[in-house]
């Protein structure tokens, strides 16, 4: 252990000693912060054990990293290590063997495909402003999450070529290391400045940049505190904190507070988003942030669907409540949904941002998003600050499709943007409907169990600034005619 122990701090640092004191201080042999991040791949790769970052970071000498690495305590208190937990874990209990729980889990996949409705993985062939072209035909796309129609706008597929030209398609590696390049600093600091916070962090995709920061700001002895319909990355960054995890129910303030004022942990961080991606409704995050101020919680929230989307120049959640500077610490958002390409960035106070470049594990641990989908979003970003009619005009579109189906006479759940789901009698209805909405030239997605409550089945539609009145009129009217047939409505 010694030996690999010696190997990685010399690759790590300056290489130039030749034996541990192993009560020497790690900052004699040059371990600073970024360095301890990449030792811990490297010790998990040179012994095969499982070597958490921020346990590493404890670590005040090198007897104590050999005893991390052993599954002892490093300070004399309980074992850290996830192997040395496990070891004290009952077995788990007899579980059906997998090759028939694989077939359990896919009977109602292939009874789906069996019946010609199974509505996932469509193959799109081309796109064309708003629209797709699956099996051969051009539909009205209504489950796609580009709110503004930039995916295939010139100017961003014209920004994407250059830099594809000038960088090359990959990224060489994660941003700490040799994947960073100038067009991450600008989108970064551009970013920062549409939502008026200090700094940002880009990420490779949007789950990362919800999942990261939750490991980062949250460890073992914290409590996370999330909203009962938060998206699977945070509760997925839940999971990987360590953190002990509780739900409030869906937008109850009054729920929250009460579990802030009976938490006794030192630190804890309370998860929201913007707008929620199921019911398309809007968190109440003056309330939470209130409650997170008067308990000295931290708050983040997911943006994913609210950047783009709300607010009169698409700045999200803060501009669209009016909220004050700072009340949010953490913003999430993603690069996938408004701005039309792949990524996802954290946005805060700059010693936060600096932090997460160092602890966040999806930031450490993954290459760099490539430089021509920074430039995508630059353009993207430069689109949305010229041109705030795109944001307009998708919260007209979506109030003309909201009022038109409920006109209808359909059940929209409590949609106040451009999610707008549709209620379903049942499963069996709701993957029938989208397939005839397919054969008549729209595309929707229905969303049954266990994405959403087993008594909710429903189409997830999405409308676009991308799509014309024309092609609401046409979503309707093929939505009136379904309807009917399969008498989801009179
Ligand atoms: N948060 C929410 C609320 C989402 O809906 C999604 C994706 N659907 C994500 C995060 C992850 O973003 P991405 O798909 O860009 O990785």
């Amino acid at each position: 252990m010694g030996d690999i122990l010696l190997s990685v701090l010399r690759d790590q640092v300056d290489g130039s000693f030749t034996h541990l004191d192993p009560d020497a201080p790690l900052a004699r042999y040059g371990m600073d912060s970024l360095a301890t991040a990449e030792a811990a791949v490297r010790l998990e790769r040179a012994t095969g054990r499982k070597v958490a970052p921020d346990l590493l970071a404890q670590t005040q000498t090198v007897r104590e990293v050999a005893r991390l690495l052993a599954g002892e305590p490093i300070h004399g208190t309980a074992p850290h290590d996830g192997e040395a937990r496990a070891e004290r874990r009952p077995p788990p209990p007899k579980s059906v063997p997998f090759p028939q729980r694989m077939a359990q889990a896919m009977e109602r996949v292939n009874q789906l495909r069996g019946a010609g409705r199974y509505p996932y993985h469509p193959v799109t062939t081309a796109v064309d402003r708003g629209h797709v072209f699956i099996d051969g035909k051009r539909m009205v796309m209504l489950g796609s999450f580009e709110y503004l129609g930039l995916g295939d706008d010139p100017r961003i597929v014209e920004a994407h070529t250059k830099a594809l030209r000038r960088f090359g398609s990959g990224s060489r590696g994660a941003q700490a290391g040799t994947g960073r390049t100038v067009l991450h600093v600008e989108f970064e600091e551009r970013i920062a400045r549409f939502l008026g916070a200090e700094s940002a962090v880009l990420f490779s995709t949007g789950y990362l940049a919800c999942l990261s920061p939750i490991s980062a700001l949250a460890g073992a002895s914290d409590l996370v505190i999330g909203d009962a319909l938060n998206h699977a990355s945070i509760v997925d960054g839940c999971r990987l904190s360590g953190a002990r995890f509780q739900s409030f129910a869906h937008n109850d303030g009054s729920a929250l507070e009460r579990l802030l004022t009976q938490s006794d942990s030192a630190h804890v961080l309370v998860a929201a988003e913007g707008i929620y991606s199921m019911d398309g409704d809007l968190g109440k995050i003056a309330e939470l942030a209130e409650s997170c101020r008067r308990h000295n919680a931290m708050l983040m929230v997911d943006e994913a669907h609210s950047i783009g989307v709300i607010g009169a120049t698409g700045r999200g959640i803060v501009e669209h409540l009016r909220l004050m500077p700072g009340a949010i610490d953490v913003h999430v958002g993603t690069l996938s949904k408004s701005f039309g390409g792949i990524g996802g960035f954290v946005a805060g106070k700059r010693d936060l941002m600096d932090y997460l470049r160092h602890y966040a594990r999806g930031y450490v641990f993954c290459a760099a998003l490539p430089a021509p989908n920074i430039a995508a979003s630059i353009a993207a970003l430069d689109v949305l600050e010229q041109e705030p009619w795109r944001v307009e005009r998708l919260q007209a579109n979506a109030r003309r499709w909201r009022d038109g189906l409920k006109a209808l006479g359909y059940d929209t759940f409590a949609s106040e943007t451009p999610i707008v789901s549709v209620r379903m009698p049942d499963e069996t209805a709701a993957f029938e409907f989208a397939h005839r909405c397919k054969e008549r030239g729209v595309f929707v997605v229905p969303v049954v169990f266990p994405a959403v409550p087993q008594n909710a089945p429903r189409l997830r539609t999405c409308m676009t600034a991308g799509l014309t009145e024309d092609d609401i009129a046409q979503a309707l009217e093929v939505f009136a005619t379904v309807g009917r047939e399969l008498a989801v409505i009179g």
